[in-house]
């Protein structure tokens, strides 16, 4: 369906060596953008552009740590010069590491708002030269349940996903004059490298998500595909500074 169709677009996927990442990645590819996955892990990268390759998608890998403003900057331009190019942003690259408040260094704190947020801001001021001169573009900054709700294991990690959501709409707010729009993917609870852990961490994880979850089970990361191609597809022109839960009903369960 046209709407939808991405053929000729050019998508920057960060963290879109697995995972969540990986999943967006494969949808925004399927429905026809070339994609570039950008990650810190050379071989992660080389694996997930192999995957790609093989289902025919046209995909390229660059590796970046997010956090480093230099490295957002170059990633935006080897984008550009590789596919000629910038339509789409997906800022998805994130970690957390799960304490107590009054356990944190700050060193931990900073780290994870680097990674979570200020990465999210700075990559989307890269692009915003790129997309200016191509006339839109989309930025979809990927949130989370704790964009939402409090955990007592989680307070940097809900901060920068809190963060995410005011800086979307911060975004949407100022760019809608250039045609881009800006919006936050709020997943549930995904199984990936990521929650493999939380679950290792957090007793009973598993079974209270699932029995918390209307859909009765923890989402895949093809899951978010979907919503992915809708903030990046001439679909959702008229959509910018929303936040869209993709948790099974998680949020909505009273
Ligand atoms: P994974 O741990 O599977 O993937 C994280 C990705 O981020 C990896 O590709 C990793 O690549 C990349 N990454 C981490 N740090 C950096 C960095 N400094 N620079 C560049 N890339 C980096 O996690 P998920 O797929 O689960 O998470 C993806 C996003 O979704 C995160 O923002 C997370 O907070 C969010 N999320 C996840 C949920 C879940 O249930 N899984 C729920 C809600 C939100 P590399 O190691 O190569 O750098």
């Amino acid at each position: 369906m046209k709407l939808f169709d991405l053929d000729g677009r050019v998508a920057l996927v960060t963290g879109g060596n697995g995972g969540i990442g990986y999943g967006m990645a494969e949808g925004l590819a399927a429905a026809g953008a070339a994609v570039v996955i950008a990650g810190r892990n050379a071989e992660k990268n080389e694996a997930a552009l192999r995957r790609l390759g093989e289902a025919g998608h046209r995909a390229a890998q660059i590796i970046a740590d997010v956090t480093d403003e230099a490295a957002c900057q170059a990633m935006v331009a080897a984008t550009v010069e590789r596919y000629g190019r910038l339509d789409i942003l997906v800022n998805n690259a994130g970690t957390n590491i799960r304490k107590q408040p009054e356990d944190y260094a700050m060193a931990e704190w900073n780290l994870i708002i680097a990674t979570n947020l200020s990465s999210a801001f700075m990559a989307a001021q890269a692009a915003y030269p790129a997309m200016r001169r191509i006339g839109g573009g989309k930025i979809i900054n990927i949130g989370s349940m704790m964009s939402i709700f409090g955990a007592s294991f989680t307070t940097p990690y809900a901060a920068s996903k809190g963060g995410i959501v005011q800086m979307s709409r911060a975004l949407a707010c100022a760019w809608a004059k250039d045609n881009i729009q800006v919006n936050a993917v709020l997943p549930g609870w995904i199984d990936t490298d990521l929650t493999k852990r939380a679950r290792r961490d957090v007793a009973a994880l598993e079974e209270r998500v699932t029995a918390r979850t209307p859909a009765g089970r923890w989402g895949l990361p093809g899951d978010l595909a979907g919503v992915a191609v809708f903030l990046a597809s001439a679909a959702s022109d008229f959509v910018t500074g929303t936040a869209i839960p993709v948790d099974g009903g998680y949020s909505i369960q009273g």
